[in-house]
C-alpha cells in the first residue's frame, strides 16, 4: 500500500508525473513488497522544494520515508542504480538516492528516486 504524507497534494497528482517515474516507483514498492515491507510513505511527489533542482515540480522525482530497514534500503537502491542508469549522458547522476539529512525540513531520512526526461 502506498499512502501520502498528511498534508500532500493527492492522488490526482499522479497524473501528471513523468510515466518512467511511475514505473520506477511501482518497482520499487514492489521489491518493498517482496522484502516484507508493504506500507509505503511518499513524503514529496510534486511538490515544489526550497534549494532543490526543481525536479520534483517537473513530475520526475519522488521521495519515500525510510521507515523500513536501512540495509534493505541501501540493497534496493543499489539494485535500482545497477539496473536503471539515469542518463548515459550525466552518468555521476544517481536515479535513487538516500537522503540521510533533512535538507529540506522533512520528518527524516527518504529515498529520493527520479527518472531523466533524455
Ligand atoms: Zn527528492
Amino acid at each position: 500500500m502506498i499512502s501520502l504524507k498528511e498534508g500532500s497534494p493527492t492522488w490526482p497528482m499522479f497524473g501528471a508525473i513523468h510515466p518512467r517515474l511511475g514505473i520506477l516507483l511501482y518497482e520499487f514498492v514492489d521489491m518493498l513488497r517482496m522484502n516484507g515491507v508493504d506500507h509505503v510513505t511518499i513524503t514529496s511527489l510534486m511538490r515544489r522544494k526550497e534549494g532543490d533542482s526543481g525536479i520534483h515540480e517537473l513530475g520526475r522525482a519522488v521521495d519515500i520515508r525510510l521507515d523500513f530497514d536501512h540495509e534493505l534500503a541501501f540493497a534496493l537502491v543499489k539494485a535500482i542504480n545497477e539496473k536503471h542508469p539515469y542518463s548515459n549522458n550525466r552518468p555521476e547522476m544517481r536515479t535513487a538516492i538516500i537522503h540521510a539529512t533533512d535538507a529540506y525540513g522533512d520528518n527524516g531520512t527518504h529515498i529520493h528516486l527520479q527518472v531523466s526526461d533524455e
